[in-house]
């Protein structure tokens, strides 16, 4: 057949499992081309995703603190926000790195192709380009397409409902903002929406928000954000919207459902992401997709093409790019021959909100269904000399024990930069530490990673009073 371009591998998708698989691919000596629809690399995660969302989130953590200073004699005036520069800091922020990934690709050699791809058979692939159809012959193949997300079909098509992308745009500050959906993302959005002075609700069809983690982390949380929300409406949903003049006009259907219609100029859809397994032409190259959109893989990111693989969001919970990016190599080095398998034992899971949750490994909840006996050890940041120095010792850090060996099953850190803590707990899960290990580890003083020494000493029974 003609082709326009033949390789070792072709990447489709350039978010952080694309991305690197295709480097790793390239280091390893391969000839590799991504294929990416937008005109940056990246995906999700650093256009519209990780990126610009902590971009922001870290605008709204100073704005806070610099305001919760009063406490300490300093008093700043009224903020003045200019959301034009606020929004071209955070493009900056995001263009930096597309670019760096850019350079990164270039000097590895990885040709880039932006156009949308699909799989005409199990050895070509179609990129629609603005210069027509390129055809790409190739002799292994990852799949890296991502997810979308999910849109309630109910919602009008009106400028004032948004999904994250549509959010993290950040064209105005709302008044009244309703977040559907009390996931991660709908509160990091909700986070950022807040502190630049909107109005929140929050609606969820389950019991609780942030699901997955455990609602003691949660409720410290909930009792630093309460201020924030005019409603919480847990066991809740939205049922029916109409735009008019003065906002969307939303009806809810639940435990806690408003009686009449509630009014806001601004509905965020966080509800979940949908894999785009369905729209690659994957049945073209014999590549089976789940009625959801997954494609399913096993433990060396092979599908049931074993010559294609698939990594990312594409195969499965949970939807992140560090999994994806370990997927990416693991599917990388298979390819160049190598024996590689993605054998993590645990992922872990970061709410970037204020304060951040962090969790990793089984939760307390997962115990007690799964009847595994644990120990915990947690110590309360009230007892933290750096947590009480910087003024937020309102967190605690939780660490759980298989109680017959004590070796580290999990862990939770509600608290001030938890997602930059919890990677000792994930490192020491993966080590198969115990809580001896972890307690006569010495962490330097003061500071909050310090909490994880002390959690393992409570756990071990040898706690010392340190302040
Ligand atoms: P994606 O990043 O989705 O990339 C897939 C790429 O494939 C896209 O660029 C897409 O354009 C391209 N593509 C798809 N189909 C085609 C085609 N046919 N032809 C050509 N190109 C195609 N995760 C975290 O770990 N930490 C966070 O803090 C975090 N924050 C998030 C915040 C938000 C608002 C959102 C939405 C997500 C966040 N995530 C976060 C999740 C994270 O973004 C994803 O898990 C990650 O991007 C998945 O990477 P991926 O490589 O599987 O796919």
């Amino acid at each position: 057949s003609s082709a326009d371009l033949d390789c070792d591998v072709v990447v489709l998708g350039a978010g952080p499992g694309g991305y690197s698989a295709a480097f790793r691919a390239a280091d390893l000596g391969l000839k590799v081309v991504l294929v990416e629809r937008y005109s940056t690399l990246g995906g999700v995660c650093l256009n519209v995703g990780c990126i610009p969302s902590k971009a922001l989130l870290h605008t709204a953590a100073v704005l806070e603190e610099a305001q919760s200073l009063a406490a300490h004699g300093i008093k700043f005036g009224e903020p003045s926000i200019d959301l034009d520069a606020l929004r071209a800091h955070k493009d900056g922020v995001v263009s930096k790195l597309t670019n760096g990934l850019a350079g990164m690709a270039k000097a590895r050699k990885v040709t880039v192709v932006t156009g949308s791809g699909q799989f005409v058979d199990p050895h070509h692939l179609q990129v629609e380009t603005k210069d027509g159809i390129q055809t790409i012959k190739f002799a292994s193949a990852i799949i890296a397409a991502g997810s979308q997300s999910v849109k309630l079909p109910f919602l009008p098509d009106d400028p004032r409902v948004v999904d994250s992308t549509g959010a993290l745009q950040l064209a105005s500050v709302p008044k009244r903002m309703l977040i559907v959906g009390g996931g991660i993302i709908g509160l990091e959005m909700g986070t950022v929406y807040s502190a630049l002075g909107a109005r929140l609700d929050v609606v969820e069809m389950l019991s609780g928000l942030m699901p997955g983690a455990d609602r003691d982390l949660v409720k410290v949380w909930e009792k630093m954000n309460a201020e924030r929300f005019d409603h919480i409406m847990l066991e809740t949903k939205t049922v029916d919207a109409k735009a008019d003049k003065d906002g969307i006009w939303v009806t809810f259907e639940g435990k806690n459902a408003p009686s009449e219609p509630q009014c806001y100029d601004l509905v965020l859809q966080a509800v979940g992401r949908a894999p785009n397994g369905g729209r690659i032409g994957a049945e073209h190259a014999g590549v089976q997709v789940t009625e959801r959109g997954f494609i399913e893989v096993d433990r060396q990111m092979r599908t049931n093409v074993s010559h294609i693989h698939a990594i990312g969001d594409i195969v499965g919970q949970p939807m992140l790019a560090h999994k994806a990016v370990h997927e990416g190599h693991v599917a990388a080095e298979v390819i160049a021959g190598k024996k590689s398998f993605f054998d993590a034992r645990v992922i872990p899971s970061v709410a970037y909100t204020d304060p951040e949750i962090a969790w990793v490994g089984i939760t307390e909840d997962e115990a007690r269904k799964e009847g595994v006996k644990v120990d915990k050890g947690l110590f309360p940041w009230a007892a933290s000399g750096r947590a009480i120095a910087n003024g937020r010792d309102e967190g605690f850090t939780k660490l759980l024990f298989d109680a017959e060996t004590g070796r580290i099953l999990g862990g939770g850190i509600v608290g001030t930069h938890a997602g930059d803590l919890i990677g000792e707990v994930v490192l020491a899960i993966e080590m198969g530490a115990d809580a001896v290990d972890i307690g006569k580890t010495i962490h330097p003083h003061p500071t909050l990673g310090e909490s994880i020494g002390m959690a393992a000493e409570v756990a071990h029974g040898s706690c010392t009073d340190l302040p």
